[in-house]
């Protein structure tokens, strides 16, 4: 049996807050094997990188693959959670202390003897969802991850805008209220200070919901009517639908996908979010588009990731492969 290079999987990684996932994922988009590990939660930048590993280790033994194997490409996609430096190849994530300007792309490549291609989650999240999900033949889309924080990614015209810095689209460090609350960033009244799980959830507990320890138990306090629950995605969902109408009219884009653990809430974040989105989206051209579930749900994130190695010439024309990964 023979394996050409149409046929071979990739390994792709995604870095979250609460989570790093690493997955052998086929050339059609298909997650064959995955292993998931909490992030550390005070972790510093060893302990942060020995964990990873050990996701992607966890996820090639599943597969029953190594690098070398001709059924595996010999390189890693990356998504990050935001911010990241494209050229430096380092990363900052804000929901991360440990890491601070850490070489990810040049450790990994070290680590596993391949180039590393980094994208920020919430692009592998657009990506994804344009290749095989929610937004299959909409050209301009914006790709979301409300989750521990607040990310964005843009694809327009059928390709991948990485910006300056590869931050292009990072909706969530995007002031919705210049008396709102302070944010981990440094801004004030960052979207993902109202909106992400964590905001969501601690403003919750502030309003005298015990019991709820994440966005997950608030949206389930939400389907029972709960006053304070339904408040709290109600608050959330108005930050959400002012940044998302603000980014549609600056870009005119044609299709909002949203991931993450807090998009699984549902129809209590996604109601209240088509109404706000209303209310802010006036001019004809940014009251069509929708705001929707990412259809990929969980493993929107890996399949966009791996989407660097399998689809790069569709979503980064003009990157090439050097040694390290992917440069401009
Ligand atoms: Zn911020």
């Amino acid at each position: 049996v023979t394996t050409t290079d149409s046929e071979r999987s990739a390994l792709a990684v995604d870095i979250g807050g609460t989570k790093f996932a690493a997955g052998v994922v086929d050339p059609r988009g298909r997650v064959l094997a995955a292993e998931r590990v909490r992030t550390p939660p005070d972790g510093d930048a060893e302990e942060l990188f020995a964990a990873l590993v050990s996701a992607v280790q966890g996820a090639l033994s599943a597969a029953g693959l190594t690098f070398g194997d001709a059924a595996l490409a010999p390189a890693i996609g990356v998504g990050t959670a935001a911010p990241m430096d494209l050229t430096a190849g380092t990363v900052s994530p804000v929901n991360i202390f440990g890491w601070r300007g850490f070489p990810l792309r040049d450790r990994l490549s070290d680590r596993f003897g391949v180039p590393v291609g980094l994208i920020g989650d919430a692009v592998a999240v657009a990506v994804a969802e344009h290749w095989l999900g929610a937004a299959r033949g909409h050209a301009n889309v914006l790709g979301m991850v409300v989750s521990t924080g607040v990310g964005g990614g843009l694809v327009l015209g059928g390709r991948v805008m990485p910006g300056a810095t590869g931050n292009a689209g990072h909706i969530g460090h995007a002031s919705v209220d210049p008396n709102g609350p302070g944010c981990v960033c440094g801004g004030i009244g960052c979207l993902e200070a109202i909106a992400s799980g964590t905001s969501l959830a601690a403003w919750a507990r502030g309003q005298g919901l015990a019991d709820a320890v994440d966005a997950a138990a608030v949206a389930r306090s939400a389907r029972e009517g709960d006053p304070i629950a339904l408040a709290a995605f109600r608050r959330a969902a108005d930050a959400l639908g002012l940044a998302i109408a603000g980014a549609v009219t600056t870009l005119d884009l044609e299709l909002v996908v949203i991931g993450g653990g807090v998009a699984q809430a549902g129809a209590v974040l996604f109601d209240p979010l088509a109404q706000a989105y209303a209310r802010y989206a006036a001019l004809g051209f940014a009251r069509a588009p929708r705001v929707v579930p990412a259809r990929l749900a969980a493993s929107a994130g890996l399949i966009g990731a791996a989407a660097v190695v399998h689809r790069p010439d569709a979503y980064w024309p003009g990157w090439e492969w050097d040694a390290s990964g992917p440069a401009r």
